[in-house]
């Protein structure tokens, strides 16, 4: 949230240094508008040390209202610009997006460019998604959501599954990133993600999602006996991985495909490099993977959130690795992974 304080338009009551005398001229005048001559013995104008033959002239030596046109007699300066009216230069203020007021003081979602607001209106409950204010509805994990988001909401645990899948997919046609895990998926609630985010000791609560890899030693004995007596004893050892992903319920379609690339991309690191323990390299690489999805989906705008993150795992993470691609390309990328995944 950005207060628009420090953009606030300064606002100045322009005040046009009027003379204006009625004066019979008595000698040879012209107009410095029409440039006729001004009769003698008629009644004229003079403004700052102009003459005019008549308000019309007059008025057309006004500056004009950059909204309407119209001649700016007692107007407003804002931003260098001239208007007429106090309601011309409200049409040049910005729209509360909730109550559609114009105002030149207000609040920005996310950075100066997002979603602006009024005061009023900021001051309702806001959607755990966009973080926009609305009158939101709340979610059985007491979660508040908008409105708009709301309507792309995914509930549907089938649903879930396959655009899971379908970005599985997409990943390893684009990115040539995949695993042949067998990953279990849930829709969660907020209780149970953070749950999970408190068991693997993760003080992160920023993702709406998670990966959770499990390895499991298992033993078994086998005896071989005849009449009671042992004569071969084979122990076998097994180990069972597991691969599940949580995600959050109600997530937008949008949201869901980058959160389910972020942890597929974790998905991918654990099985490349397990030995990878730098969480500003995992998550960087998981919201590099997340952003690189959203590029292939059309939904570029959403890596703004990534850029502009300020936390030292996600935010800076995420710029390390995007900026190490940028300039080493995946190849060198993927050469830094392995020195750093040598015990
Ligand atoms: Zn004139
Ligand atoms: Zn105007
Ligand atoms: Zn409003
Ligand atoms: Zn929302
Ligand atoms: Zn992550």
């Amino acid at each position: 949230m950005l207060n628009k304080n420090n953009i606030y338009k300064h606002l100045f009551i322009l005040s046009l240094f009027l003379l204006l005398t009625n004066i019979f001229s008595a000698e040879k005048l012209w107009c410095d508008q029409c440039e006729n001559l001004i009769k003698p013995g008629t009644r004229y104008i003079t403004s700052n040390g102009k003459n005019y033959c008549d308000q019309d002239c007059f008025d057309k030596s006004l500056p004009k209202c950059v909204v309407c046109g119209e001649p700016v007699k007692n107007g407003f300066r804002s931003n260098g610009k001239k208007y007429c009216s106090e309601k011309c230069l409200k049409t040049t203020w910005d729209k509360c997006e909730l109550c559609g007021k114009r105002i030149n003081n207000g609040y920005h979602i996310g950075n100066k460019n997002g979603a602006f607001f009024c005061k009023d209106c900021m001051d309702k409950p806001k959607c755990f998604l966009c973080g926009h204010p609305d009158n939101c509805k709340t979610l059985s994990d007491g979660r508040l959501i908008c409105s708009n988001c709301d309507e792309t909401a995914i509930n549907d645990p089938a649903e879930a599954r396959n655009i899971l899948d379908e970005v599985r997919v997409k990943m390893n046609e684009v990115m040539n990133l995949n695993t042949d895990h067998d990953i279990k998926f849930k829709l969660v609630s907020i209780q149970e993600l953070n749950k999970e985010f408190k068991s693997i000791s993760s003080d992160e609560s920023m993702e709406q999602g998670l990966f959770v890899h499990e390895e499991r030693t298992k033993t078994y004995v086998k005896t071989k006996s005849i009449f009671g007596f042992e004569f071969g004893r084979e122990v076998t050892t097994e180990v069972i991985n597991n691969h599940s992903i949580l995600m959050l319920f109600s997530l937008t379609k949008d949201k869901f495909i980058e959160v389910a690339a972020h942890e597929l991309a974790h998905d991918w690191m654990q099985a490349n490099y397990p030995n990878i323990t730098d969480l500003k390299i995992s998550e960087g690489w998981a919201e590099f993977v997340a952003s690189q999805v959203n590029d292939h989906y059309g939904n570029s705008h959403m890596n703004t959130r990534m850029m502009e993150n300020s936390s030292p795992t996600y935010g800076d993470g995420y710029r390390y690795v995007a900026g190490y691609a940028k300039e080493h390309g995946i190849t060198g990328l993927y050469k830094m992974f392995k020195e750093m995944n040598k015990k």
